[in-house]
């Protein structure tokens, strides 16, 4: 972590009186027993208390925390619904922690244009509840989406079952308002599908709190489906559902959704919320098609023809809305599980090509073995995107490393076979040590660049997401000599 600047922390009661100008005192937590609930995020494991906790209720209120806070020095950290899992909105100790919570209006529903603009912290389900009974829904869909915020999706570009088909968040968004580190407010985008300019839209998206608060996003609203299916369909091997899911995407068919999980998972979500998963297959795949009525039924026949050729076990095919809806309960359950079958687990997220699944699955059991770590296995797998779950216990710090280098291990092997680090979590403080694996000098140089053209004091959310130079130098990934690099601009953290 970013060293931790104690001459800030000292002098954090005159801090604290000046923010209270600023924000209603009543949004100003401090004492530690306040303070106690956002000393982390969904990645439980790291933890620690913020200096204090700053709850603004409008723009105006953002940007003049942000401007005091630069002038004086202060690190920020945005914070959403806190479901992160990779530690992006873990405070700092001499940092404060600047909670979105109370952004959680509908700002504007605009059917016309088929958008929403919403605030940041209005959570992503909430959005569909609002436009459901007009026929409509939001698409991003990331299992959480019933606590986390759509300032926090933008920070990530979250992803959820149905990105296989209609994209990540940053393939529905059309406009933000943000407020920069310095105090100044922008809008980007609007109603439109396209602006003027270079991308900014997507260069915040996916930025993890380093670049800018979000206090407004305009979301695209799609049109509900006539008809929707999903099946069920067992195999004895991971690697003949590797390549029916393949085959199914090389044959032209874009399910809406196409998840796999192994059978650890199967069972596990199965007792959990009895979804009539097929228990005894050694992988399984969820598969929705949606269209016409005429659409989805002809493209069942095929992928069931797909299916059979890879061996499969058994298929099951939703009959109505309500046993489609159960089906994909227990994927929605996975992490719950998991959670019933040890005290704690650690979610990866690397991405892999479609074609490696069979080889890099193969890898992880050896590593299991390895580490003697079980591990469960749920895939977004249409769009290649891992989440091995790999059960420890936390209050056993022995576990707890070996559950990292395990981890690691897995999401070197993902950038290995030409994947990447992350597929849907963001970096963070987890993968931040790996980013040299992915990224040489000038790549790292030219992105911290960026952030120090919007954040000059690298205030906002330091220490996440940009390796510490240190580690990297060790591992040879750097070139560091005599203490120094050639690029005096990357943060010495
Ligand atoms: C059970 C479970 C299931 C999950 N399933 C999925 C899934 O299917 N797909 C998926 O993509 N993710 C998933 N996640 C991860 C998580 O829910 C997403 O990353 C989500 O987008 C985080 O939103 P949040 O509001 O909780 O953000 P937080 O955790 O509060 O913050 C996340 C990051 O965004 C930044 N941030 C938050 N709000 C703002 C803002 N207004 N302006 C600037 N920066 C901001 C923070 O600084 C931090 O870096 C899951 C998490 C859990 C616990």
């Amino acid at each position: 972590m970013p060293k931790t600047n104690n001459k800030i922390f000292l002098n954090k009661k005159i801090y604290v009186e000046e923010l209270k100008k600023i924000v209603k005192k009543e949004n100003i937590l401090s004492h530690e027993d306040e303070l106690k609930p956002y000393e982390t995020d969904g990645l439980s494991a790291y933890k620690e208390i913020p200096m204090a906790v700053v709850l603004p209720e409008n723009t105006d209120e953002v940007s003049k925390v942000l401007r005091y806070c630069n002038e004086k020095n202060i690190k920020v950290v945005p914070r959403g619904a806190g479901t992160g899992l990779s530690g992006g909105a873990l405070p700092l100790k001499d940092s404060i922690l600047l909670g979105l919570g109370k952004f959680n209006k509908i700002l504007d529903i605009d059917y016309g244009n088929r958008c929403v603009v919403v605030q940041p912290g209005v959570t992503n389900l909430s959005i569909t509840k609002a436009v459901e009974n007009k026929g409509f829904y939001y698409a991003p869909d990331p299992s959480s989406q019933i606590a986390c915020s759509i300032g926090g999706n933008v920070a990530e570009n979250s992803g959820g079952v149905h990105s296989l088909k209609y994209g990540t968040t940053t393939n529905n968004i059309l406009g933000l308002e943000v407020v920069f580190m310095d105090g100044s407010i922008s809008r980007i985008g609007g109603k439109t599908f396209d602006t003027d300019g270079y991308d900014l839209l997507g260069l915040i998206t996916g930025s993890e709190g380093l670049l800018c608060v979000i206090t407004e996003v305009t979301v695209k609203i799609l049109n509900k489906s006539q008809s929707a299916k999903a099946a069920l369909v067992g195999f004895s091997s991971i690697e003949d559902a590797g390549n029916c899911v393949s085959q199914i995407i090389a044959s032209g068919i874009i399910p809406a959704g196409m998840e796999m999980m192994d059978q650890l998972l199967i069972k596990a979500t199965d007792d959990f919320v009895k979804a009539g998963y097929p228990r005894e297959a050694e992988a399984m795949l969820i598969i929705e098609l949606d269209g016409t009525e005429l659409e989805v039924k002809e493209l069942m026949n095929r992928v069931v023809e797909i299916a059979k050729k890879n061996k499969s076990l058994n298929i099951k095919i939703s009959k109505d809305d309500n046993e489609r809806i159960k089906f994909w309960a227990g994927r929605k359950a996975a992490f719950p599980a998991c959670g019933a079958m040890s005290p704690d687990y650690y979610c990866m997220d690397g991405t892999i090509p479609r074609g490696k699944l069979a080889e890099v699955l193969t890898e992880i059991k050896r590593l299991s073995k390895k580490y003697n770590l079980k591990v469960a296995n749920a895939f977004h797998a249409g769009d290649g995107n891992l989440h091995p779950l790999i059960m420890y216990d936390a209050n056993d710090i022995e576990s707890l490393n070996k559950t990292e280098k395990f981890g690691a291990e897995i999401l070197k092997y993902c950038v290995k076979v030409g994947g990447i680090l992350t597929g849907e979590h963001g970096v963070g403080v987890e993968k931040r040590e790996l980013m040299c694996e992915m990224f040489n000098n000038n790549d790292i140089q030219q992105q911290i660049k960026i952030k120090k053209s919007l954040d000059k004091n690298s205030l906002l959310n330091p220490g996440k997401v940009y390796p510490i130079l240190r580690k990297c130098a060790e591992e040879g990934r750097v070139h560091v000599h005599g203490g120094k690099t050639k690029f005096p601009d990357i943060p010495r953290f």
